[in-house]
């Protein structure tokens, strides 16, 4: 029936639960990648968030953009939470 079909579609968007299960990160969050830039620093800001986030590099100001899902992988933690948690 209908009714069914509406729980279907609602677990189905998993999003919220995928997203919890992810390191905690937020615009303006400083964090700590595997991998350092090969500038000597490892400290990333994140200055845009989407399907990929962009990130600039504390040290030398050089931003790059990755993947929501690679960068997931590539975050070692959070080393400085922005103290804004403005929506
Ligand atoms: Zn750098």
């Amino acid at each position: 029936m209908k009714i069914e079909e509406i729980e279907f579609l609602g677990s189905v968007d998993t999003e919220g639960e995928w997203a919890m299960e992810m390191k905690e990160f937020g615009l303006n969050d400083v964090v700590e990648m595997k991998k350092g830039h090969p500038c000597g620093a490892n400290a990333w800001k994140i200055i845009r968030m989407g399907a990929d986030i962009r990130i600039k590099c504390e040290g030398c100001q050089h931003s790059v953009m990755i993947p929501r899902v690679e960068f997931n992988k590539k975050m070692k933690k959070v080393l400085v939470k922005a103290e804004t948690e403005a929506e």
